[in-house]
């Protein structure tokens, strides 16, 4: 049995964040190395659907101009603009049809890290009986913290997977891991 196979249990779901193209190498908002996480995940995701574990993959889209872009006033370039190139999903990313997407950044005024902010997503979850989050994506910093401290916030058991995740920065990367390990996360490598 792979350790991934050890992990997953029933009330499991695998909560993909934002591995989208514009995070990646040659993106809009490139992560360095953010592809790393694309083999991993689909360990993950091939296990998942074996063992009927649901998956969610999430997706940044912004409407152009999107106030957490640099020209309006926000942090970052223009990134996973809705229906761009460059918003779709990595495309090695192994997605199978069942995976429901989860949409966010979409409001005009603000915007939405977590994939829980203003989704709908615990509600779903609990909804189907899920207790445990195994969370994997980009970035780990900013959409995974979020993501991560939300879902433990709703209640939620939460697993990160330490080999797929990338940060912005190392240095955010290792504040992040301290803040969700404070609240409660276990980390662990797939190998
Ligand atoms: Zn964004």
């Amino acid at each position: 049995m792979s350790k991934i196979e050890e992990t997953f249990k029933g009330g499991d779901a695998l909560i993909i964040v934002d591995v989208q193209k514009d995070f990646c190498p040659g993106g809009a908002l490139p992560i360095e190395e953010g592809d790393k996480v694309v083999p991993v995940l689909n360990r993950w995701i091939g296990e998942a659907i074996k063992l009927s574990i649901p998956i969610y993959a999430s997706r940044d889209w912004h409407p152009a101009g999107h106030n957490s872009f640099k020209e309006s006033g926000g942090p970052w370039p223009p990134h996973c603009i809705q229906d761009s190139d460059g918003a779709r999903f990595h495309p090695d990313l192994k997605l199978p049809d069942s995976v429901i997407k989860v949409t966010k950044g979409v409001r005009f005024d603000k915007d939405q890290n977590s994939v829980f902010d203003e989704t709908g997503l615990a509600e779903e979850l609990r909804r189907r009986d899920i207790k445990r989050l195994v969370v994997g994506g980009l970035a780990e910093d900013v959409c995974v913290l979020a993501t991560v401290l939300d879902g433990r916030e709703e209640g939620f058991d939460v697993i990160v997977i330490s080999d797929a995740i990338q940060p912005v920065t190392p240095d955010g990367g290792e504040k992040a891991r301290e803040k969700m390990k404070g609240m409660g996360v276990r980390f662990m490598q797939t190998d």
